[in-house]
């Protein structure tokens, strides 16, 4: 019996890289039925397996799946109650940002935090392209990065262009599973090409992509780190991730509002409006960012409307 990691799935066959660093090809034995949640992949990439060769022939077959320690879920469009595994078992994530060309807006950064912390994934804030921050860019990086590591995130600079912090976020993410996530234009291809010169993934011009962001792929991939661990691009995270939250406990996914949620006066506040609440005094006296308390409130208005715009 072998163990090994999932590293691409397609349809019936799952590509497997084993411990020993060999990629084999299984199917999966039977039905293995994991958890209560209906899924319509049965493997994930991610997925910890154990394989062996099939009774019947030569092929070789999954014969266990391990526990997931998380994963990133998203409903399946057509089958309701129905949910697709993105990935499994990641270690953490990266969301890459700039302060510039294209500057990435704090409620992009608190949505993917939202989501990622609704998965349960440690997550770091990498800001790209430092060379091309000039004074006022500086000062906005300053305090960004001030405000998020207060609230416990960890942030990285990176200039994909100089190599700056290119060392660095290769030994941050070495033999872990680590998902990339940001807006387009930000360094994503780039940064990736430069911690695996064997991806030759394709960069382009901000201009390149489609109005609304969408990234050219639309499907997470794996990719190999050449010193170990894995990497897999992952553009859908924050539809995914808010998608299965309900606006009444948007709260919880904030970490710096998490703690005082039990203080507020009522247990159900919003802390939009209501008498003696922890949250918003915890803001009037500059413990909670006035962004971060700005960016609640408006997911959270935009979970309210029933049609939510991310399923
Ligand atoms: P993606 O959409 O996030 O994958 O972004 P790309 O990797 O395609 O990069 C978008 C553009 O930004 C390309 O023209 C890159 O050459 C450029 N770029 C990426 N990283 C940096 C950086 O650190 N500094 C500068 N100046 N340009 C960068
Ligand atoms: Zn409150």
């Amino acid at each position: 019996m072998n163990k090994g990691t999932v590293i691409e799935t397609t349809g019936s066959w799952h590509e497997i890289m084993l411990d020993s660093g060999k990629i084999v090809r299984a199917r999966l034995k039977g039905k293995l039925r994991l958890e209560e949640l209906k899924l319509t992949n049965p493997v994930s990439v991610g997925d910890r397996v154990t394989i062996g060769n099939s009774d019947d022939d030569e092929s070789i077959v999954i014969h266990e799946i391990e526990e997931r320690k998380n994963k990133i879920i998203r409903q399946s469009p057509r089958k309701k109650r129905f949910y697709h595994i993105i990935a499994a078992n990641i270690d953490q994530a990266f969301i890459i940002a700039s302060i510039t060309m294209p500057k990435t807006k704090v409620g992009f950064i608190s949505r993917v935090l939202i989501a990622l912390e609704y998965y349960d994934i440690s997550t770091t804030v990498v800001f790209n392209k430092v060379d091309l921050y000039q004074k006022k860019e500086a000062a906005m990086l300053a305090w960004l990065r001030e405000d998020l590591e207060t609230i416990g995130y960890k942030t990285m600079l990176t200039s994909a262009s100089n190599g700056e912090g290119i060392v660095e976020l290769e030994k941050e993410m070495k033999d872990k599973i680590n998902v990339v996530t940001g807006p387009s234009g930000v360094g994503k291809s780039t940064l990736l090409n430069q911690l695996n010169p064997a991806l030759e993934l394709r960069t382009g011009d901000v201009s390149s992509y489609n109005e609304k962001g969408q990234h050219t792929t639309p499907f997470s991939r794996m990719h190999k780190l050449p010193k170990g661990g894995f990497v897999i691009d992952t553009p859908g995270i924050k539809e995914y991730g808010l998608a299965n939250i309900d606006a009444y406990e948007l709260s919880f996914y904030f970490p710096e509002m998490k703690p005082l949620i039990n203080e507020c006066q009522f247990n159900n506040c919003q802390h939009v409006n209501e008498p003696k609440c922890a949250v918003r005094a915890a803001l009037s006296n500059g413990e909670i960012a006035e962004w971060r308390y700005r960016n609640y409130l408006l997911i959270r208005e935009e979970l309210l409307i029933e049609n939510k715009p991310y399923l």
